[in-house]
């Protein structure tokens, strides 16, 4: 399993510029190509083969490109393969080759966007506090936490705000060894249903309400009134430089703070419980209602569930992503009876069948968290497509298969 080891790296004032550099000649590399590529698809041509040799070799024979020969071929040659990566997954998206979202075409790279390079095993090395990087040096790195195993490749990252960043992949060893080796914590029986919301991030099954942390509505208005003044600024001004620099850093803000509450949160749900149970939400579906997309944008779902499958996957715990059509906001979680389809503004109601009153949320991550401990049953006798669907899904066989992870 390939893992990917994000840290913060400081190189010094005088490797500025051979990073500078590198940055900028990758990504005319790439641009190069991708115009190539371009041309002969509009022209129906064949792609060029030897396409090193035209953007590199060849290239840096004249005197527009010779400043290429300063940066490690490396680097250069790497990104010729991520754009032909790109183009291959793209392809390969286009006839339905690949699992989940479609992948979108390869796009030139900007010049005032996050930068970044990758250096294959034999331009880098790794040391006790820096890594070594081919025609830039030693950078300092800070680990905060230990590589697992000798990197295959790492990529330097320079985001908007002007932070570097060395993304290291690293081959982990077999899961289960992962989680002997690295435990999160007790065994556990635990089982758990999460209902994601608005009002609350999470509804869990034992009555828990984690609050949505909001961070982008907060700042917001700040963000706002940066877009403002950038606008106002001239272009190509000292002023526009800092002003789109402050709009970077509270973007930059926002999101390091949305992934550190997710990190927090999907990591004690996955040591507490043994079964995690959320519902397969259609995110990008419901982005498209114009009145709740930035509310959900802004909650973080998908990133949510990325986070609990990889974590699960990691740690042998059991994860089941509840089939979309599954009702669990309208069974009711005492008798199991279904009592009919409610507006979103419904937050409580009674079942007429046993006269429970239920919270609409909480109600549902009960009902999720049976699905988690296999024990939907009475669902299951009264209806009928999804509930072989959902039987599939069911972790009965928890101890057998610690590393199970269903998906629909
Ligand atoms: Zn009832």
């Amino acid at each position: 399993m390939k893992a990917r080891y994000n840290y913060r790296i400081y190189p010094k004032q005088s490797q500025l510029t051979p990073l500078a550099k590198a940055f900028g000649s990758s990504r005319v590399v790439w641009n190069d190509a991708w115009w190539l590529y371009k041309n002969a698809e509009r022209n129906k041509l064949d792609r060029p083969t030897k396409i090193s040799n035209l953007v590199i070799t060849q290239a840096k024979k004249t005197e527009e490109r010779s400043w290429l020969s300063e940066v490690s071929s490396v680097v250069l040659q790497q990104s010729l393969r991520d754009l032909q990566q790109a183009w291959d997954n793209y392809f390969s998206s286009l006839k339905g080759g690949r699992k989940g979202k479609a992948v979108g075409r390869p796009k030139p790279k900007k010049k005032h966007s996050r930068q970044a390079i990758r250096f294959a095993s034999n331009a880098f090395s790794v040391h006790s506090q820096s890594v070594y990087l081919a025609k830039i040096g030693h950078v300092k790195v800070v680990f905060s936490r230990p590589l697992p195993s000798q990197p295959t490749s790492v990529t330097v990252i320079k985001d908007t705000t002007g932070r570097y960043f060395a993304s290291f992949v690293v081959e982990i060893p077999e899961q289960i060894a992962y989680a002997e080796r690295y435990p999160l914590g007790p065994q556990t029986s635990n089982s758990c249903g999460i209902d994601l919301g608005l009002t609350h991030f999470a509804i869990l099954s034992t009555g828990e309400k984690i609050e949505n942390p909001r961070l982008h509505k907060k700042m917001l208005k700040k963000i706002k009134l940066a877009n403002r003044r950038l606008a106002k600024a001239k272009r190509d001004s000292n002023r526009r430089k800092k002003r789109k620099l402050r709009l970077a850093k509270l973007h930059v803000k926002v999101k390091d703070a949305r992934t550190d509450f997710l990190h927090k949160l999907t990591t004690r749900l996955v040591r507490e419980n043994q079964a995690l149970a959320v519902e397969d939400l259609n995110v990008a579906g419901m982005v498209k209602n114009r009145k709740l997309s930035r509310a959900i944008s802004d909650a973080g779902w998908s990133k949510f569930k990325t986070m609990l499958e990889a974590k699960c996957d990691k740690y042998g715990r059991d994860l089941t992503i509840v089939d979309r059509w599954y009702p669990s906001s309208q069974i009711c979680s005492c008798c199991g009876k279904s009592g009919g389809k409610k507006e979103l503004d419904v937050r409580q109601w009674q079942c007429l069948f046993c006269n429970t009153t239920h919270d609409r949320d909480l109600n549902a991550s009960i009902n999720l968290s049976r699905w988690a401990g296999g024990q939907s049953d009475q669902y299951k006798n009264e209806r009928g497509a999804s509930v072989s669907q959902a039987k599939l899904a069911v972790c009965g066989e928890a101890l057998t298969n610690p590393i199970q992870l269903t998906l629909f």
